[in-house]
């Protein structure tokens, strides 16, 4: 008999990835959306795996939805992926961010321990748990977040051990950074320079205006990670693994990677407002992945400048397709 998966949060970019691996490797897919009926499927939709999953609506702060839909399903393995994602939405909606991601991974933990369910547990931490990072951190690195988002994941992050630890759950949090994809709202960093430049090179504007580019972060490719998300629920024992690429690269870098790509000098179109930059933020944001690469034989295939090039590419190739719908209308 297959294996059934539920990830919480199937319509996001990860949830999408991740759908289409377990999908691939013979699972039966469920997943959430607060509202089914009005989810955006289109990131499914694009990645060919609408027809082959199955949507419930499950609020994660409304314990009775958590409870009927991991009842209902009875999963092998469950995936938390929802939640607040943006760094900078959570300074203005702080209150949101921490009911979300700390209630939201405490619903389901607390289900897991009713039930007595032998379902595995993956939780989705973040690289922004540790805040600065002048070396690489790696799984033993204190935290010191520099965020809402940071400090409630990190509290999702200690609530997983704990439950690990006290109820003998097979709980798992992966401490990933930053990864993009075509699949990447356009709210992020990433695809607003993008888009901008696209835009640029398209000669619908002459600027783009971003926050801070001086800080670094590492930066990897959104098919890869969830990999590792599916290997960390696969070892024998549950353990923690930090996710990312080992490397990182400026903002300036980045801007410039997608200029260059384009033809164009990104000097004479990209300008900084002050009104963008956060009240706090990471200068620099790397991680160690050698525990993963060890214990679960994942590596990053896509790095830095690839992921830059194949986000344009696919930028380029999303505006010819609607350009071509919209012709044959
Ligand atoms: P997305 O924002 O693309 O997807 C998250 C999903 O959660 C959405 O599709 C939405 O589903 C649901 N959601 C959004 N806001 C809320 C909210 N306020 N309350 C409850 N549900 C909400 O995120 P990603 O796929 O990029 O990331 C997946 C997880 O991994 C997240 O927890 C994120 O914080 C974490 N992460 C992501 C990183 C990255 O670089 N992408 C790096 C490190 C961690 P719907 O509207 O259908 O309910």
């Amino acid at each position: 008999m297959s294996k059934r998966a539920l990830i919480f949060g199937i319509c996001g970019q990860d949830g999408v990835y991740l759908a289409r691996l377990l999908r691939d490797q013979g699972y039966e897919v469920h997943g959430t959306s607060r509202d089914k009926e009005m989810a955006n499927t289109s990131g499914l939709q694009r990645m060919g795996v609408l027809g082959d999953v199955t949507i419930h609506s499950a609020a994660l702060l409304d314990f009775r939805s958590v409870l009927q839909v991991i009842g209902d399903v009875r999963p092998d393995e469950i995936y938390n992926l929802a939640g607040q994602s943006s760094v900078g939405l959570s300074f203005a909606q702080p209150v949101e961010t921490f009911e979300g991601i700390i209630l939201g991974t405490l619903n389901i933990l607390e289900c897991l321990r009713f039930l007595k369910l032998p379902a595995r547990f993956y939780n989705a931490t973040s690289g922004e748990v540790f805040g600065n990072t002048e070396t690489p951190a790696d799984e033993t690195t204190p935290f010191r977040p520099r965020s809402p988002y940071g400090v409630a994941k990190s509290t999702a992050f200690w609530t997983v051990a704990n439950y690990r630890e006290s109820y003998g759950i097979f709980a798992c949090s992966g401490i990933l950074f930053n990864h993009e994809s075509p699949l990447r709202p356009a709210r992020f960093v990433t695809q607003k320079i993008v888009r901008g430049a696209v835009d640029i090179a398209d000669k619908l504007t002459d600027r783009l205006t971003l926050g801070n580019i001086d800080v670094a972060r590492d930066w990897g490719w959104a098919p890869d990670y969830v990999d590792a998300m599916a290997r960390i629920l696969k070892q024998d024992e549950p353990d923690d693994f930090v996710v990312a690429t080992g490397t990182s690269t400026t903002l300036t870098e980045f801007v410039s990677t997608v200029f260059d790509y384009l033809g164009l000098d990104w000097k004479a179109h990209v300008e900084s407002a002050p009104e963008l930059m956060r009240p706090t933020d990471i200068r620099v944001s790397v991680g160690n992945p050698a525990k993963a690469k060890a214990k679960l034989g994942w590596a990053a295939e896509v790095k830095m400048p690839q992921i830059v090039h194949r986000l344009v590419d696919a930028e380029l190739e999303r505006r010819q397709s609607k350009c071509v719908t919209q012709a044959a209308r």
